[in-house]
């Protein structure tokens, strides 16, 4: 993240660490068991990235931290493990910034961003739209996903 404004000091930062880093990891598991897919290492890597990160990470960025020993990974083995987060809704893409984040509500839902131009920031949210929802499945559509990106100053920033 660019961090020139100095706003960035104020924010809590979101990257999970240690226990609960190795939580997050497991109940990831535990959701592809119920869900019957598997968490392969190239997928619980890449969640692991995005979960102990503290913003949005671009996909060479991912590439770049892939291995543990600072050898990067294949380009395609990312993107399939990023497409695999995204269907289970472990991770969300946020087509203006070109990035990811790991999900921190509860997966599988239309998720809304507050994205701070000045320091980075995509708080998430989740939007209320069930008459939107209902209104395009009255028509016979099958939404697959749902992101909304608000742009603007997080309250960090504004205040500075
Ligand atoms: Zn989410
Ligand atoms: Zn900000
Ligand atoms: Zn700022």
């Amino acid at each position: 993240m660019a961090d020139t404004c100095g706003h960035h000091e104020h924010h809590t930062h979101h990257g999970l660490h240690g226990a609960a880093l190795g939580q997050a990891l497991a109940a990831a598991e535990a959701r592809c068991v119920e869900e019957q897919e598997k968490l392969t290492a190239p997928r619980r890597r890449v969640l692991e990235l995005l979960l102990a990160s503290d913003a949005p990470q671009k996909a060479y960025d991912l590439i770049a931290a892939f291995g543990a020993g600072g050898e990067s990974a294949k380009p395609p083995t990312v993107y399939r493990a990023l497409e695999f987060l995204e269907r289970l809704g472990f991770a969300h893409r946020i087509e203006s910034l070109n990035a990811y984040v790991p999900c921190r509500l509860s997966g599988g839902h239309a998720a809304a961003f507050l994205i701070c131009d000045c320091c980075g920031e995509a708080a998430e949210f989740v939007p209320d739209l069930g008459a939107q929802v209902a209104a395009a499945e009255a028509t016979g559509y099958a939404i697959r996903a749902i992101t909304l990106e608000a742009r603007g100053l997080c309250a960090a920033c504004r205040a500075g």
